[in-house]
């Protein structure tokens, strides 16, 4: 059974949602998981955040609007006047639903009750449009299966638990719509798996029935060698190991959640990048295996801060990295890049919210030096020991331009270089003429 999953774009409009069925084939049984429809999501965060400030009368007109935007999407979605009451009375439900929470005490358990409603509706609208179109199909609420422990983990055993019964409900059923980016968590409070959510879902979902393939649909063809904003002559990567995936997943790509990688890795469940506008183009294949000796992709990640602690007492002493591990563990702040020598370190963050304590605590253990606005470019490929020559190649690409740090051997999928943020464009540009 396979799992396909389409995003905000391949919903956003009602025109998009009926070419949905140019791609799913209601014959054959499978899980389609939707996200909101685009832009749906942000306008939910503005009005938790305005309910959040106590301003009732801006989130009252932020929800009028959004729902002046569903009214004219089910106009022209349904044709039949009983589908469209039908979709009208979904409509209403939802923001009546967001209305009422002005006359209840508002904290962050009532703000994601908000976040989860743009999946609700469109998965709802798009169950009550293939009824008008005679399309059998079962909603399933995610609400029922998704679920994440104390620490916001996914729990891919209780998730396996509860979808099979569901589905063995309807075993002449084929196609089952879900919502992407909601769970529940811990306390079985409504909760979301952070923002681009839906495909962590897929995949989540894919693991946990053991899916033959789960199938990322979005509006470009694939994962691509280079950003297609800056470099010319881009090409979609044909195929990809999981962990090249997810080094490029994190570093710049933003059409693949990261964390989406892991679980269809854990149980070796293919994953295939493709475009709804193009749906007979090959795509990425994100799988077990992968073209050795090759290298896939150069991708860049911006607003780096580089932090250099140079200390005498880091000369042949033991527990020194530790002590400074934990200041960026004790401010929840992820260490990107690192690099090493005898009397100093390097690390990268992108989150600078701690900057100021971190570099107070850090002090205590010798000078600090910060540069700001940096980025990391991250060649990704096989490197592995037998294969030889990619490291120089790489550096012989960017010998013209100043490199802050560079990283290698810290997986055998990545080369990284950290370099001026100005730098960035040429960086990227000469990467890619050398090295495809
Ligand atoms: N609707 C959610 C978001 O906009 C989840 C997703 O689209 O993946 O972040
Ligand atoms: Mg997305």
């Amino acid at each position: 059974m396979k799992v396909l999953k389409f995003g905000g774009t391949s919903v956003g409009s009602p025109e998009r949602m009926k070419k949905l069925l140019d791609i799913i084939n209601p014959a054959e049984r499978q899980i389609v998981v939707l996200s909101a429809v685009s832009g749906t999501t942000n306008n939910l965060v503005e009005i938790g955040q305005a309910y959040l400030a106590g301003e009732k009368v801006k989130a009252s007109a932020l929800i009028a609007n959004l729902k002046t935007k569903y009214e004219k999407f089910i106009q022209e979605l349904f044709a039949k006047p009983e589908y469209l009451d039908a979709g009208k009375e979904v409509i209403d439900y939802h923001f009546g639903l967001l209305s009422n929470l002005a006359n209840e005490e508002f904290t962050t358990i009532e703000d994601k009750i908000i976040l989860a409603q743009g999946e609700l509706l469109s998965t709802t609208l798009y169950y009550v449009y293939l009824q008008e179109i005679g399309v059998p199909s079962v909603l399933l609420p995610a609400l029922d299966f998704m679920k994440t422990d104390e620490d916001g983990e996914p729990v891919i055993d209780y998730m396996a638990e509860h979808i099979a019964p569901l589905l063995d409900q309807y075993p002449d059923n084929k196609l089952f719509i879900t919502q992407g980016y909601i769970c529940r968590n811990s306390f079985g409070e409504i909760d979301n798996l952070r923002r681009g959510g839906s495909d962590y879902t897929a995949s989540l979902i894919g693991a946990a029935i053991r899916s033959e393939e789960v199938q990322i649909w979005t509006d470009i063809d694939g994962m691509h060698n280079n950003d297609p904003r800056i470099v010319k002559g881009t090409k979609p990567i044909s195929h990809l190991s999981f962990d090249e995936a997810a080094e490029l997943a994190y570093f710049g790509a933003k059409i693949l959640h990261p964390q989406s990688v892991f679980p269809a890795q854990k149980y070796k469940i293919p994953v295939r990048l493709l475009n709804t506008m193009e749906p007979s183009a090959p795509g990425t294949l994100i799988s077990a295996s992968s073209d050795r000796s090759e290298i896939k992709s150069i991708a860049a990640k911006d607003n780096i801060t580089a932090i250099k602690i140079h200390s005498s007492r880091m000369l042949l002493a033991y527990g020194f990295l530790r002590r400074v591990f934990e200041v960026f563990e004790r401010y929840k702040t992820p260490i990107d890049m690192i690099t090493t020598s005898e009397v100093a370190v390097s690390v990268t963050i992108d989150d600078t919210t701690f900057l100021g304590d971190i570099t107070r605590e850090l002090n205590v253990f010798g000078s600090v030096e910060i540069d700001v606005n940096q980025t990391i470019v991250c060649v990704v490929g096989d490197f592995s020991s037998e294969t030889h020559g990619y490291a120089a190649r790489v550096l012989e690409a960017v010998k013209h331009i100043p490199l802050r740090m560079i990283s290698y051997g810290g997986s055998s999928y990545n080369i990284s270089i950290l370099v001026k943020t100005a730098d960035k464009v040429e960086t990227l540009r000469s990467l890619h003429s050398r090295l495809f």
